[in-house]
């Protein structure tokens, strides 16, 4: 029993790799990327799964445009006799529509690549930044919102290219939260990882620093005492993972969850809604549940970006909507992830929910809660709301400003605040007002 590997299912596939394999090479991570699974042959060869002549012509264009990569771990996770269904066969595998491109579609819909002031760094919100320490995966997910990227130059970063970036932290007084991502930074060596982190955390206005990866749901053996002791010594650090389905947490990738939690990490998960994966309100439930008692918690649940090679995958927005309606009230509020549409050009992040604020009067507001309950909440009639001049030493209020910055209000918050003069944000190329005077102009 000890040197068995858990399932047949696996002992089977490692048998097909090497006759010699046993436990310690499946569960030895090097082990894992050297055997990835790259081809169209080498998936056959391992699964049984036979496609027709035609399926293979297609699938082999898919891989020459978008290349196939699978950990012989996550492979044993398909379910064969009904792969055609198979959560995990969809998201490591891919398929024809991949090539269908439609006009809504952009190379990098984001704006990653604008919004980088030095090659690595993407600064997009004021005081945090999303730093891509690394272009390798373990697995390419076929929802990869960086399809683009995928398997392009499959390299480790030299230590001077993360200079750059370590420089421009170092450089940003305003960044306190450091997102590394990729890629997936947990390919990066130990030793690797362990001179990064220190980099990175001797910048004294550094507070946190944040680890984005798919190593547990792909790749779980990656997390080996050695790494854990290394992440250790950078506290605080969190770590948020990618789990799509219920079906990714095995014995595997609890003990891994188990592993980092144990150490003291803070984990959480950001979840994409696929069509045909896990766009079932019951199935995200499940996938909450499972996570929060592996001590994580639902972060963001994401609606599929409009990267090129996506549209298979994509759901109407009412999918979430009605996702979130099934979560919220009905199961522990550390349950639910909020769902988010990272705004297409670049604009961030944007949650979206059902609508419980249903009207309101001057006195009173009128809500529902999940079960349609209708209810009135009434508004205090002795408020005297603190007028905000932007001079805090004169407030009654207690702040501790000492540590705070001053900063200028920003958009819709700007809207709200007393001290500004700002009544309406219109966009710079509005007809309307540049038939207007200059003079006018000037006061919107
Ligand atoms: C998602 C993201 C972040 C982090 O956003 P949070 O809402 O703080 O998790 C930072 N930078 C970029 C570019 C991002 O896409």
């Amino acid at each position: 029993m000890k040197n068995m590997i858990y399932n047949k299912k696996q002992q089977k596939i490692a048998n097909r790799i090497d006759g010699d394999t046993n436990i310690s090479n499946w569960k030895d991570w090097k082990w894992q990327m050297k055997h990835a699974i790259k081809t169209l042959e080498a998936f056959e060869y391992l699964t049984d799964i036979k496609f027709s002549e035609n399926e293979r012509i297609d699938l082999r264009k898919t891989f020459d445009k978008f290349p196939l990569s699978i950990t012989p771990y996550y492979l044993s996770l398909i379910d064969k006799s009904n792969y055609k269904n198979d959560p995990v066969f969809k998201q490591a595998f891919g398929s024809i529509h991949e090539l269908t491109t439609l006009k809504s579609e952009i190379n990098d819909p984001l704006s990653e690549d604008s919004d980088s002031p030095v090659e690595g760094i993407t600064h997009r919100y004021p005081d945090r930044v999303l730093f891509h320490v690394s272009n390798v995966c373990a697995m390419y997910c076929r929802h990869c919102t960086r399809k683009r990227k995928v398997g392009d130059t499959d390299h480790i970063p030299l230590k001077e290219q993360l200079k750059t970036g370590i420089q421009y932290i170092a450089d940003t007084p305003q960044v306190r939260d450091v997102l590394l991502s990729g890629g997936d930074p947990f390919m990066l060596s130990d030793e690797m990882i362990d001179w990064l982190l220190s980099e990175i955390s001797q910048i004294p206005h550094v507070e946190v620093i944040r680890i984005g990866t798919r190593i547990p749901v792909v790749l779980p053996y990656r997390i080996t005492d050695n790494l854990i002791s290394i992440l250790k010594k950078y506290q605080p650090l969190w770590i948020n993972t990618h789990f799509n389905h219920p079906h990714e947490i095995t014995l595997s990738s609890k003990e891994a969850l188990a592993k980092l939690a144990d150490a003291g990490f803070p984990l959480g998960n950001q979840s994409v809604l696929l069509a045909d994966v896990n766009d079932c309100p019951k199935i995200i439930k499940s996938l909450c549940h499972k996570l929060v008692k592996n001590r994580v918690r639902p972060y963001y649940l994401y609606q599929c970006d409009l990267s090129e090679g996506l549209s298979h995958f994509r759901t109407p927005i009412g999918k979430g909507i009605e996702i979130m309606e099934s979560l919220i009230g009905h199961t522990s509020g550390f349950a639910r992830p909020t769902y988010v549409i990272d705004a297409p050009g670049g604009g961030g992040k944007i949650p979206l929910m059902p609508n419980y604020l249903i009207s309101w009067s001057s006195h009173k507001v009128v809500l529902r809660n999940y079960e349609g309950v209708i209810t009135t909440y009434q508004e205090p009639d002795n408020y005297v709301s603190n007028l905000c001049d932007g001079n805090c030493d004169k407030c009654k209020l207690e702040l501790d400003i000492r540590e705070g910055e001053e900063y200028e209000s920003v958009g819709i918050e700007r809207l709200l605040s007393d001290d500004n003069e700002t009544i309406c944000l219109v966009p710079e190329d509005n007809d309307r007002l540049q038939r207007r005077t200059d003079n006018e102009t000037e006061n919107v």
